[in-house]
């Protein structure tokens, strides 16, 4: 062992949520260590896009937490925005035939009742909107909260502005416990780590280090890609979907589906994402996946068929089975938190993860309520079922 430190917690993994976990439990006193076994970023959180998406979020526990975690981007943003290049665009779901208009203003009107700021956009105001529309879809919904900004920027900018000490290339073999279960810090690859609190921001690898402090938690990879365009001059103002992936988020199934978000960055290039199968952790290319992300978005913006995709890349979302985030105290493991299984919206939701783990960790009130998020929600497989 080359190292022994101490500090008040570990937070496992220097992703998007490990950053904000970081920088909150920072600001609220603690000493921290963050442990990566791989460079900032290097997992799912370089692997994605970064919207900031309140629109794609049905009235419910994720909703609230996305409300709470846009609120606290804006405040990141009054002092990182640039760096981390916020924007704060906001969304616009367009509606494929008429009958989608039907769902996806009821869609928004259950959200209006939740908070959510939602305005319906009859066909003849779309391209006011956005002039390079397909032309002939019936209507849409704005959603002025949705914004972007870029994932690793924002957890690299983030991690520096917690002032944690940064342990990269050290994998945790181990969450150490004492006798009586109290979880006493992290074995990793390069030394123990000793702190009473450790925190799983480890994503997608989040149920396993789980078990490696021997407490189930079923994340799972959900793969998907993203097709990227040669750099263009500004065309696509708003962050743009068809009003059909709002279900697929929401699926279940392992099939492919591939309902396109169409965005222009800061850089030029314009991302089209992205693709959701449950494959493992395959990452070889899937031409059906782009092929099917490329032709969803000409038919949005029929103009795209004439720029060149210049390359494509795939991440893990981390899955578990409800669609919601493990976050908070696990009561299987005294001082073990959790903040992982954010699957497509990961990036959106750190900042409120980050803040409610930190509440969690000095044992003040979390500004939200826990039970949905609870980590201990799933049982563990029998073995007759596991088989
Ligand atoms: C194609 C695609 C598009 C997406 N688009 C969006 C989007 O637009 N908006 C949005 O909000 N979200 C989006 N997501 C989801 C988002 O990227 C993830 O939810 C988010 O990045 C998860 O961040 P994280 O910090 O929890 O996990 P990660 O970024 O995966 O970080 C976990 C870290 O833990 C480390 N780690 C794991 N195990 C160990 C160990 N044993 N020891 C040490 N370190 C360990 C890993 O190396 C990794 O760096 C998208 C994902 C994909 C794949």
């Amino acid at each position: 062992m080359s190292e022994s430190l101490t500090c008040d917690v570990v937070v496992v993994g220097a992703g998007m949520t490990g950053a904000a976990c970081a920088l909150y439990a920072a600001r609220a006193g603690l000493g921290v260590t963050v442990v990566d076994r791989g460079p900032v970023a290097g997992g799912t959180t370089g692997a994605g896009e970064g919207n900031l998406l309140v629109s794609d979020k049905a009235p419910g526990p994720e909703l609230g937490l996305a409300l709470l975690s846009l609120r606290l981007w804006a405040e990141l943003a009054a002092r990182y925005g640039p760096d981390i290049e916020y924007d704060a665009k906001g969304g616009l779901v367009v509606a494929e035939t008429p009958e989608a208009v039907d769902g996806l203003r009821a869609f928004a009107d259950a959200q209006r009742a939740a908070g959510v700021t939602a305005e319906a956009v009859p066909a003849d105001r779309l391209h006011d909107l956005e002039p390079r529309l397909a032309p002939a879809l019936p209507g849409g919904v704005r959603y002025p909260q949705d914004a972007q900004v870029m994932p690793a920027l924002a957890a690299a900018h983030l991690l520096k502005a917690s002032g944690a000490r940064l342990l990269t290339g050290h994998e945790v073999t181990r969450v150490l416990r004492a006798r009586d279960g109290a979880v006493r810090g992290v074995r990793t690859t390069r030394g123990d780590v000793h702190a009473p609190a450790v925190v799983n921001a480890a994503g997608t690898w989040g149920g396993e280090l789980a078990s490696r402090a021997d407490v189930f938690l079923p994340v799972m990879p959900r793969r998907g890609f993203v097709l990227v365009t040669e750099p263009l001059p500004p065309r696509i103002r708003h962050k743009v979907y068809a009003a059909d992936y709002v279900a697929d988020v929401a699926g279940d199934t392992a099939d492919l589906l591939a309902s396109p978000v169409v965005e222009g960055t800061a850089a030029g290039p314009v991302l089209i994402g992205a693709s959701r199968e449950r494959v493992g952790f395959d990452r070889s290319l899937s031409l059906r996946a782009v092929r099917a992300l490329a032709a969803g978005a000409t038919r949005l913006f029929p103009f795209l068929s004439e720029v060149r995709a210049v390359r494509t890349y795939a991440g893990f979302r981390p899955y578990l089975p409800d669609h919601l985030p493990a976050i908070g105290p696990d009561p299987r493991a005294p001082g073990l938190f959790h903040a992982c299984g954010h699957e497509g919206a990961g990036i959106g939701l750190a900042p409120g993860t980050g803040l409610l783990v930190a509440q969690a960790l000095t044992g003040e009130t979390p500004g939200l309520d826990l039970a949905p998020f609870r980590p201990d929600r799933f049982p563990r497989p029998t073995k007759e079922a596991a088989r």
